[in-house]
């Protein structure tokens, strides 16, 4: 018995059926990478395992990762770390392929893991996770709607998200407080032409100002009304109004102008 801990964010799924589904969505054929993100007890991984002759995963609970052991010997290639300070693109290169990622993620790191994944968009191929329905929405979020942000912008950049379906809390031990939903990123080959860093700060300096202006959030960053002016691109709107294309083309145009001003996100 592993007794569930908050700080790993461990809810764990009890109902195989929508385990099942999960895995079969991933239609796995013997020549695919795969990478499980936290297994924790095995509700995914024992519907994984030998799918694919190269599956790995990454479990940082020292506890889970023995019942693992025990369950899978050496069936399975698990390695006991922070799933942040993994490699894919490393891993990725050694295999020369890209990977299919999946996993009932732990909701306390969300974020950090879908940037940890966009970050290093080159390595993979597609990832299937289990996130808060709410998060599900904003990924597939359109402009002007209130669920459209940040993370919207980003996963519809590198990716072309899905909500695949919901899932119940009741499908979870200890219950959560939310509701879930299963979404596929599928990672784009060809991605827009832009600097991706600059790219970044600007959504991301522009959200930071919701209700203003792009102007307001532009200024902000240290670009001048001269410059501001200069570029043509209307920045009356505000940022909710803007798609991730019309993103890139607004820091395609600023681009001239990014030595003049620092770049407070890394
Ligand atoms: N996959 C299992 C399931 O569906 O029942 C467990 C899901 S639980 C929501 C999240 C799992 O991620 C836990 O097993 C937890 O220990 C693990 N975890 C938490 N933080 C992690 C991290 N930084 N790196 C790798 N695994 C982590």
């Amino acid at each position: 018995m592993i007794k569930p801990k908050k700080s790993l964010g461990q809810n764990f799924l009890h109902d195989d059926n929508i385990a099942r589904n999960i895995v079969q969505s991933l239609a796995l054929q013997s020549g695919d990478h795969l990478l499980e993100i936290g297994p924790g007890k095995g509700a995914l991984t024992k519907f994984l395992i030998r799918k694919t002759p190269d599956f790995l995963a990454v479990e940082l609970d020292p506890r889970a990762v023995a019942l693992l052991r025990e369950t899978f010997g050496d069936s399975l290639e698990l390695l006991q770390t922070d799933v942040l300070t993994v490699s894919l693109i490393d891993l990725a290169e050694q295999r020369r392929a890209r990977f299919k990622v999946v996993g009932n993620i732990p909701y306390y790191i969300t974020s950090e893991i879908l940037f940890w994944l966009l970050d290093q968009h080159e390595a993979v191929l597609e990832a299937t996770l289990m996130v808060q329905l709410e998060v599900a929405q904003r990924f597939v979020a359109k402009p002007r709607t209130k669920e459209y942000g940040i993370l919207s912008i980003f996963s519809q950049h590198y990716t072309e998200p899905r909500l695949l379906f919901k899932v119940s809390r009741n499908s979870f031990y200890p219950v959560p407080k939310v509701d879930s939903a299963v979404v596929r990123l599928v990672f784009k080959r060809d991605l827009p032409d832009c600097d991706h860093l600059f790219f970044r700060n600007i959504v991301r300096a522009t959200f930071g100002k919701r209700r203003k202006t792009l102007r307001n959030g532009l200024k902000f960053m240290g670009f001048t009304d001269d410059q501001l002016d200069s570029i043509g691109f209307d920045l009356t709107r505000r940022s909710e109004e803007l798609s991730p294309q019309n993103y890139v083309e607004l820091s395609g145009k600023l681009q001239q102008y990014k030595n003049h001003v620092t770049l407070p996100f890394s």
